[in-house]
């Protein structure tokens, strides 16, 4: 349907009369410190802000053997006692319009030393429009916004002509697996929206991620005769120069890949987190070291693994101790293809109308260089996936913060794509 211009300016007046309850609810959820393995108490309260909504609540514990054989799996050497995704569903009277999944993320990533925040992380605080914590841009505030769409059709009496389902899902920043369960679980749209911190830009394409960890062994022995040991941890210094030298191989191929090829440095490798030895006087034995990568939308995540590996063995081959003994490659974590939203797509055009309607100018389109969970409805069921959301700072960082403006913008747009894409009937 096309909104007359009376309805959209209603609608985008019914999410201001909404905002400060939209932030409170955003706060509330930055409260829940929704670290891996504890995002179950933080999906509780959405499952009831759904249900106080009136929609049906599906809650459920991720099953790792229902998903293990899909594509887009991710393998994980953790537990999923407490991974527990939530979906809210509203079905119309009859279904008239498209239908809609709306989904964000509820996990966020480690806080970091705690000293260098200013105020605590999860301790949500507001200073010149701008709202402080973990999680509050990635992606709380998002998912929030989803609510606040709906709500702002409440608001007016309306709700949406066609199905649609609020998915809060947990890990997004280690595998998506929350996601693709989503998909296991059977629920399909027609389009889904996704609002991770964008910079209120869309994303036209997404790079894939690969996490694995590398198992360095050493000769343990006292360090006065540290000439007869093996030093593990030193051991690992070529191996790390050696796979930034595949980082750089890998940028210099960004020609092959649109939309990257404009991209100043599309691959990104990190080693995120590194852990050895026992003793300061020993020779330390052991050095482990979990490193994330990225690889570009059409790159095969078998054949970059291939090159990861002989990277590695390479650079372990001019260590004498590690040439017979070479160190382990162990995948944990993301095994995630880059996905490009197709041209042509009617909800983009959707989206972009409302986007202008709301900031006045046409809707930017990026080629990030990190993922989201975009890729599952994407690539492996056929549902176009637009990822547009507020502006974010420091996600990932200290001092994370979301502007509020920009997140009241953002949610005008949603609700208007909503009440274009689904249609609305009367409550
Ligand atoms: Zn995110």
């Amino acid at each position: 349907m096309m909104l007359n211009s009376e309805l959209a300016t209603a609608i985008m007046n019914s999410v201001d009369a909404g905002f400060d309850e939209q932030v409170a609810l955003t706060a509330e959820l930055v409260k829940f410190p929704s670290v891996r393995g504890a995002e179950h108490t933080a999906q509780d309260f959405v499952a009831s802000a759904l249900r106080e909504r009136g929609l049906a609540v599906d809650r459920w514990r991720i099953d790792i053997d229902a998903i293990r054989h899909m594509p887009g799996f991710s393998p994980v050497h953790v537990e999923y006692d407490n991974a527990f995704n939530v979906v809210g569903s509203h079905r119309p009277r009859s279904a008239k319009g498209r239908s809609l999944i709306l989904n964000g993320h509820i996990d966020v990533v480690p806080v970091g030393p705690l000293d260098m925040w200013t105020t605590p992380p999860f301790a949500p605080r507001i200073e010149d429009g701008w709202l402080y914590g973990r999680g509050g841009g990635d992606m709380k505030a998002g998912l929030a916004g989803c609510l606040a769409g709906i709500d702002a059709l409440a608001r007016l009496g309306y709700r949406p002509a066609a199905d649609l389902h609020i998915q809060s899902v947990v890990e997004e920043e280690c595998t998506g697996n929350g996601a693709l369960a989503c998909l296991e679980r059977g629920y399909r749209a027609d389009a889904a929206l996704i609002p991770e911190p964008m910079w209120n830009q869309l994303i036209r394409a997404q790079v894939g991620v690969l996490w694995f960890q590398v198992r360095v062994r050493g000769v343990p022995v006292h360090v006065r005769e540290a000439r007869a040991g093996a030093n593990a941890i030193e051991a690992a210094f070529p191996i790390i120069e050696a796979l930034h030298g595949l980082e750089e191989a890998w940028n210099t191929r960004r020609e092959h890949y649109p939309p990257y090829e404009t991209v100043e440095h599309p691959i990104n490798l990190n080693i995120g987190r590194i852990e050895g030895g026992d003793w300061p006087s020993s020779v330390p034995a052991w050095c482990v070291f979990d490193v994330r990568v990225a690889i570009y939308p059409g790159q095969e995540i078998a054949a970059a693994k291939r090159e990861i590996e002989a990277t590695i063995r390479d650079a372990a081959r001019a260590n004498r101790f590690l040439a017979n003994n070479p160190p382990e490659i162990v995948y944990h974590g993301f095994e995630a293809e880059g996905y490009v939203l197709k041209d042509g797509e009617e909800a983009v055009a959707l989206l972009g109308r409302a986007h202008r309607q709301v900031f006045g100018e046409a809707l930017a389109e990026i080629a990030t260089t990190g993922t989201t969970d975009a890729r599952f409805f994407g690539l492996y069921a056929g549902i176009p996936a637009l990822v547009y959301g507020p502006n974010a700072d420091s996600i990932h960082g200290f001092d994370e913060r979301v502007e509020l403006e920009s997140v009241r913008r953002c949610t005008q747009a949603m609700a208007l794509f909503i009440a274009e894409w689904c249609g609305l009937e009367k409550v």
